[in-house]
């Protein structure tokens, strides 16, 4: 029996076959999960073709998480494939360009709230509108974070982002506890991403964890990230909730 047998779950996030949730995709269906994805705007139709190397086939729903309009319709939509929801994978990220790079002490305001919208406000956003849609028997909600307890080369505000994002989801554990509804992050160390591709100096990461991790960490590998995202989605972390579970080689409990 699969891990995730006969759980109903919604993925965000899938872009290419390299993202983390098209491999948490992937690896649910295998693991026994009915898989519903969402995209948005012009990403859509890339989603749609990319579900298309899924090992079954999952329909693509229209979610930008900063519309009011598509977070309102979101479980009417889920509905039209899916009963309820025991789970929901965030896996969305983005800053503007000023936001990153090195320019920190003069980003604006306006590109750092994109930033804090779409990476962090969001999770609160999709969780409560895929809330209605969560069992008595409770859900669990996975997001990926890039550990924000340091200070990164050119991450700049996606780092305040991530930060606030690992907050939001210590808040949601709390407030949505009652109703056993779990939510944790992945720290997941660098990958070669289309969100990578965006932040300038990303080999400056491959170096600290060429130098530090104790395990071999490959950035080309969305894997080890997307098996944990799984594992925290399925019945076996039953008490975990406002967690953070690293999945970078063990970097982060490296010195120096
Ligand atoms: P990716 O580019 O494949 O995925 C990012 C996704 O965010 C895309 O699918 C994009 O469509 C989506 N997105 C952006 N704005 C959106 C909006 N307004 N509404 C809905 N979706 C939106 O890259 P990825 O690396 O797989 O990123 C997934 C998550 O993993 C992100 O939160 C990212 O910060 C995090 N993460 C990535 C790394 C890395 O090195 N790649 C490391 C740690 C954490």
């Amino acid at each position: 029996m699969g891990l995730l047998e006969g759980k109903k779950i919604l993925v965000t996030g899938v872009l290419t076959d390299s993202s983390i949730a098209f491999h948490v995709a992937r690896l649910a269906q295998e693991q026994g999960a009915d898989v519903v994805l969402s995209s948005f705007g012009r990403a859509l139709s890339i989603t749609t073709r990319i579900a298309g190397r899924l090992p079954k086939p999952a329909p693509v729903i229209e979610l930008d998480v900063t519309s009011e309009e598509h977070l309102a319709a979101l479980p009417g939509k889920i509905k039209e494939h899916l009963p309820y929801l025991d789970g929901v994978v965030h896996s969305i990220g983005f800053a503007p360009e000023a936001a990153l790079g090195g320019n920190f002490l003069n980003t604006e305001w306006q590109d750092v709230a994109t930033a804090v919208h779409v990476s962090a406000y969001s999770l609160k956003s999709l969780t409560m509108a895929c809330k209605p849609l969560f069992p008595e028997s409770g859900a669990s909600v996975v997001g990926l974070t890039f550990d924000a307890t340091v200070a990164w080369p050119k991450y700049d505000w996606m780092g305040v982002a991530k930060a606030a994002l690992e907050s939001c989801s210590r808040y949601l554990a709390r407030d949505l506890g009652a109703d056993k509804v779990r939510s944790n992050l992945i720290a997941a160390g660098p990958i070669k991403t289309m969100a990578a591709k965006s932040i300038p100096g990303f080999s400056d990461f491959e170096d600290v964890w060429t130098a530090r991790a104790p395990l071999a960490w490959d950035v080309s590998d969305p894997i080890p990230a997307a098996q944990g995202t799984v594992a925290l989605l399925s019945d076996w972390f039953p008490m975990t909730t406002g967690e953070i579970v690293h999945v970078d080689g063990g970097v982060h409990a490296i010195g120096g």
